[in-house]
């Protein structure tokens, strides 16, 4: 029996991640969960899985949560609240799903604590995955696995491999729902018609990602540092379908790689079980109906940030912590409609580059250009509105 701790579990992973755990209340128990305004829902969580710990992050919704806290649970907040749950004693697993860089700290300190720890929050290791190369790498290389689809698919396709045998990753992109659409017609993309994903229904954050395939570049730095390859030997390939997960190319040439059907519950289940595959009742892929893949370049005229994320991360430093605080406010901006979609990459470009290469690269560091990117970002929205 695993005793699992979920951040952000009212969102789109965090919901999943619960229904796998539905599936297999036999091995999983759930000790903590945190929201940050959905506190009807983690209540009634809380109530079906016996959980005695919850966190509540925003102010406002942890006034009506000690109004409303059933009996018996014990109340948490803020940042402090998240440390507490993610490096919890009792807890053999924490899902670290928030979205964004407000996962950073309490992952690290999941990762200080020896935490085995479920990644979705990709933000973590593209803001800090140098960082966390540099200071923890035998946490990173033993403790951390992999919920992103595509990672999870590396991460299995690696199993009994040797590090030195792999010659590149191919990381696959469905390309999102604009991989038909003329660059002409980007400045009038709508948010409603970013937020409709062909393939995968997830967050508002990550699947705007995806339609400006900014997703792919925080994926191919999430790749470069959960499995120590360079970034020349990461190449991203469109495939529609999305039943390939992704691939690795050996040195004698041969392939390997991982499908299924879209469904999030597969990654968690792998990272939550490793190494055991658990039997689920989930559905399975239909080859004859599919029918056919397909496999096309990238356009990288009309999705720039995925160049753009290569830049950042051969820049290194504090660069692709900028480029993610930028993109973070990019996101908001397009959503709130106060910048056109086309506009995203070149705020993201123009904040990142403005930034000074810092001597030593210390979480501070990080930290201060996450938030003094984020101030730039919004002055550059203010000004280009
Ligand atoms: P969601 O937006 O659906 O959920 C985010 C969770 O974090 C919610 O529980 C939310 O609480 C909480 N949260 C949001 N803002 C804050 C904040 N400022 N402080 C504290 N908690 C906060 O995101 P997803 O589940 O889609 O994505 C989570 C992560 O997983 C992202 O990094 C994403 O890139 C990655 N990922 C997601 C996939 C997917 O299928 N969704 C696939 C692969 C990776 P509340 O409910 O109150 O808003
Ligand atoms: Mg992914």
């Amino acid at each position: 029996m695993k005793t699992i701790s979920i951040l952000g579990a009212t969102g789109s992973i965090g919901m999943s991640t619960i229904d796998v755990i539905r599936h297999h209340k036999d091995k999983f128990r759930i000790k903590s969960l945190q929201t940050h305004t959905n506190t009807e829902s983690l209540f009634k969580l809380a109530v079906e899985f016996n959980v005695k710990k919850v966190v509540v992050t925003n102010e406002e919704s942890l006034v009506f949560a000690k109004k409303n806290i059933p009996d018996g649970i014990m109340l948490l907040s803020g940042k402090e609240g998240l440390i507490d749950i993610a490096t919890d004693d009792d807890v053999d697993i924490v899902v670290s799903s928030l979205v964004g860089a407000v996962g950073l700290e309490p992952t690290i300190a999941a990762i200080k604590k020896n935490k085995r720890i479920a990644l979705a929050n990709k933000e973590v290791l593209v803001i800090a995955g140098e960082y966390i190369h540099e200071n923890y790498a035998s946490e990173l290389k033993n403790n951390i696995f992999p919920v992103d689809s595509e990672h999870s698919a590396i991460f299995q396709s690696l199993q009994g491999e040797k590090k030195e045998h792999v010659e590149k990753i191919i990381l696959t992109a469905s390309g999102g729902p604009f991989l038909h659409t003329k660059k002409e017609n980007f400045k009038s993309i709508t948010p409603q018609q970013a937020l409709k994903h062909p393939n995968w229904s997830m967050g508002s954050k990550i699947t705007i990602d995806s339609a400006t395939m900014m997703n792919k570049g925080l994926e191919v730095i999430e790749a470069r540092w959960l499995f120590d390859v360079l970034p020349e030997n990461i190449e991203v390939l469109i495939h529609p379908e999305s039943i390939i997960h992704s691939m690795v190319q050996f040195v004698d040439g041969s392939i390997i790689g991982q499908m299924g059907i879209a469904d999030m519950r597969l990654p968690i289940q792998y990272a939550l079980g490793y190494p055991t595959r658990i039997k689920n009742p989930f559905p399975r892929v239909d080859f004859a109906k599919i029918g056919s893949f397909n496999f096309f370049t990238p356009d990288t005229y009309k999705f720039p940030l995925i160049n753009t994320a290569y830049k950042a991360l051969k820049m290194g430093n504090i660069y692709p912590a900028a480029m993610n605080a930028a993109n973070e406010i990019a996101v908001e901006s397009f959503l709130n409609k106060k910048i056109t979609f086309d506009k995203i990459p070149i705020l993201i470009e123009n904040i990142m580059l403005n930034f000074e290469q810092k001597e030593k690269l210390t979480l501070e560091e990080i930290i201060k250009t996450d938030t003094q990117a984020r101030l730039e970002a919004i002055k550059w929205v203010q000004k280009n509105q």
